[in-house]
């Protein structure tokens, strides 16, 4: 069966392992069939779901809709949205499949990144430096983001470079994580700390 798989982002002949159907009682034309697949061309497993469509007299199985793994993005809404704009559309060129444009727009998300943080320097070395030096950032996620910056200028500079969907998945990944902690996690610790803090001076 032809799906699309979300680790190559690329539709394949995916191989049945099994399946089973769900019956509608009610209605007997009615039911769903689950099946279970595995990528060709990445052995990992897909899951789909399929309805019955009765048309020209005979019943037929309808478009399989993905049910695993779902390749959805999780943007945190406290992320600002100039930023998840930018994210966006890294993750439409990578759908898309352009990995070294996927490459350079994660470069320009956390330029835009540094940018609100304030910490605007001569170049993006310079800034990524500052955030980890003010705090905002620690050295985990400065090697990151160093690691982003570099992969972004060989995209950008480099018309021999080639990036494969992995590298574009990655990038994507590790820019998300990123905003995801710096937004989400550290302010959801540093409350948690401030409560805490509270709590035990009563
Ligand atoms: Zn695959």
């Amino acid at each position: 069966m032809v799906v699309e798989c979300h680790v190559c982002n690329i539709n394949v002949d995916a191989i049945e392992h099994g399946s089973y159907r769900v019956d509608n009682p009610l209605e007997p034309l009615e039911g769903e069939i689950y099946k279970f697949l595995k990528c060709p061309k990445c052995k990992k497993p897909i899951l789909t779901v399929q309805n019955p469509e009765f048309f020209a007299d005979q019943i037929h199985l309808g478009t399989p809709r993905l049910l695993f793994p779902t390749g959805d993005f999780h943007l945190n809404p406290t992320i600002p949205e100039q930023l998840r704009k930018s994210l966006q559309e890294s993750i439409q060129c990578y759908r898309g499949g352009a990995n070294t444009a996927t490459a350079i727009m994660c470069r320009r998300t956390i330029e835009g990144f540094c940018s609100l943080k304030d910490v605007k320097s001569g170049n993006l070395a310079e800034s990524i430096k500052k955030l980890k030096e003010t705090g905002i950032i620690n050295k985990q996620l400065f090697e990151w983001a160093n690691q982003l910056r570099l992969l972004g200028n060989e995209a950008a500079h480099n018309i021999d470079s080639t990036f494969t969907s992995t590298d574009a998945r990655d990038i994507l990944d590790f820019t998300i994580a990123i905003l995801d902690f710096s937004y989400s996690f550290k302010q959801k610790f540093d409350d948690f700390i401030e409560r805490r803090k509270n709590i035990n001076n009563r």
